[in-house]
């Protein structure tokens, strides 16, 4: 869908400093190169290795990877086919969500990555010299202490001292950055807790257990009726990896105080607070391995995403409850804004105000999906793609025309989103077919008609 937009004159090459090489560090740094800028990413690890199991990357965020020519197939990825919600007890399918026409109504692909491969095709495409732009540079071992938000200027903990024209603080749940830029969150531990494990599909099929990698699904065991007990597998590496995220009531085990990373913990512990979990799904749970606590924290939406030449993303300015599984699409998303906020087509020299649109773009509807994930917690039926399907029986959400759905998901346009956030700001006209790129007349499945 084209536009009338006429390019504004002023554009200059930056030179950007991103604080953080995960998800979103890298994202952005693809982001900003194809858009002609210098970057280079400072990372507080040694290796920016990533630790973790599968990322689900939904058609609104494999948009932007193939825009930037990443080099999808490097993730070992499995195309998901259905998102599967079943019953706790029996695992009879509950809620089931057809994929098969989601490429022909989208035009991208739900792919299921692993993070490690996720990480590496992403680091590949960014610094690589293949591919357009300038070849983003990747500086370890620097820990971001402070900004001097008016100079620019970068203080890390080795007493190192860099100045650039544009900064990024894409440097996750526990951000420095955003603490600098003046916010302070009053975060709360999670009312459910999560432990993950890792399954061979492998072993599952040689013990005689359900091959689940048949499936090509995102399935769900739980996660109905207000409880918080909750079974995610996630299906990766071309299938050959089953990684289970596994939800409970914090008062059946509390782990908001022990990280990722430390020693694995006994098979018994997530075995504990499911009794009377579907057999099939808990013999998988038996021959889990890697299990680890993933911590969860409920922040609510922050007041901003930028201040003077500096702007946050990904988890550092919304972290989000995994339930929507867009923690990661939405950190793709917001590199992508920079990305053209920083375009030759939009942006006219002036960095403060492109951070404006950026957050101006950004906030809303980050804030939306991060409402929505909190929702999803204890009710599937709010989860993007089950929230479709109406007609199941108990299917109820807390407001239906609030709540998420597939189609403002995969139905935005952020370059229509930018433009009307330009225009309203230069008070210029506002492209009359699009409201928050959205296109009008599209139908919602909650009954919303854009526009109407
Ligand atoms: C175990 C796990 C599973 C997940 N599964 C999914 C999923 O299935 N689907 C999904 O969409 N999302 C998932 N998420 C969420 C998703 O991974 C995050 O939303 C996403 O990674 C956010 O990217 P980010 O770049 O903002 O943060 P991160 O990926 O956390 O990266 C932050 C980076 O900044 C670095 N850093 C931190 N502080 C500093 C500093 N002061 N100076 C310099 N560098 C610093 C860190 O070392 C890190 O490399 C999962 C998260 C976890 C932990």
């Amino acid at each position: 869908m084209g536009s009338q937009f006429a390019a504004p004159s002023g554009w200059k090459q930056l030179d950007v400093a991103v604080i953080g090489g995960g998800i979103g560090g890298l994202s952005t740094a693809i982001a900003l190169r194809r858009s002609g800028h210098k970057v280079t990413i400072y990372e507080r690890a040694d290796f920016a290795g990533e630790k973790g199991a599968s990322v689900s990357c939904a058609a609104n965020g494999t948009r932007w990877l193939e825009e930037w020519g990443v080099d999808v197939q490097k993730g070992d990825p499995v195309h998901l086919k259905k998102l599967i919600s079943r019953d706790w007890y029996t695992g009879e399918p509950y809620s089931v969500y057809d994929l098969e026409d989601y490429h022909v109504r989208w035009g991208y692909v739900y792919w299921m990555f692993h993070r490690q491969y996720m990480h590496a095709m992403l680091k590949d495409t960014a610094l690589q010299e293949e591919g357009e732009g300038i070849p983003a540079k990747m500086i370890v071992n620097h820990k971001c202490k402070d900004i001097d938000l008016e100079k620019g200027t970068v203080e890390f903990d080795n007493g190192v001292t860099v100045t650039h024209d544009l900064i990024v603080g894409a440097d996750g749940i526990g951000s420095a950055v955003r603490g600098i830029v003046g916010i302070h969150p009053e975060k709360r531990p999670a009312p459910s807790s999560c432990l993950h494990a890792n399954v061979m599909t492998e072993d599952a099929v040689r013990l005689g257990l359900t091959d689940y990698s048949a499936d090509n699904a995102l399935e769900y065991w739980g996660g109905q009726e207000g409880k918080f007990d909750k079974i995610v597998l996630s299906p990766c590496n071309g299938g050959k990896l089953l990684s289970y995220y596994c939800f409970f009531p914090r008062e059946k085990g509390d782990y908001t105080s022990q990280a990722w990373g430390a020693e694995d913990l006994p098979v018994e512990d997530l075995l504990a607070p499911y009794p009377e979990l579907d057999k099939r799904v808990r013999d998988h749970l038996a021959i889990g391995i890697e299990v680890q606590p993933w911590r969860l924290w409920v922040h609510d939406p922050y007041p901003f995403m930028n201040k003077k030449r500096v702007a946050i993303l990904g988890d550092a300015a919304h972290p989000m409850m995994p339930h929507q599984s867009q923690g990661a699409c939405m950190a793709i998303e917001d590199a992508a804004a920079l990305g053209i906020v920083f375009s030759k087509k939009y942006f006219n020299g002036d960095v403060e105000a492109a951070l404006q649109v950026y957050s101006d773009v950004r906030l809303p509807r980050a804030s939306k999906v991060q409402a929505a994930a909190a929702k999803a917690a204890y009710n599937i039926n709010e989860r993007i793609g089950f929230s479709s399907n109406t007609d199941v029986e108990g299917y109820n959400v807390e407001d239906e025309s609030a709540k998420l759905t597939i189609e403002e998901m995969n139905g935005y346009d952020m370059y229509r989103d930018v433009e009307e956030k330009i225009a309203k700001r230069d008070g210029a006209q506002v492209n009359p077919k699009f409201i928050t790129g959205l296109p009008v007349g599209l139908k919602l499945s909650n009954g919303v008609t854009i526009g109407q």
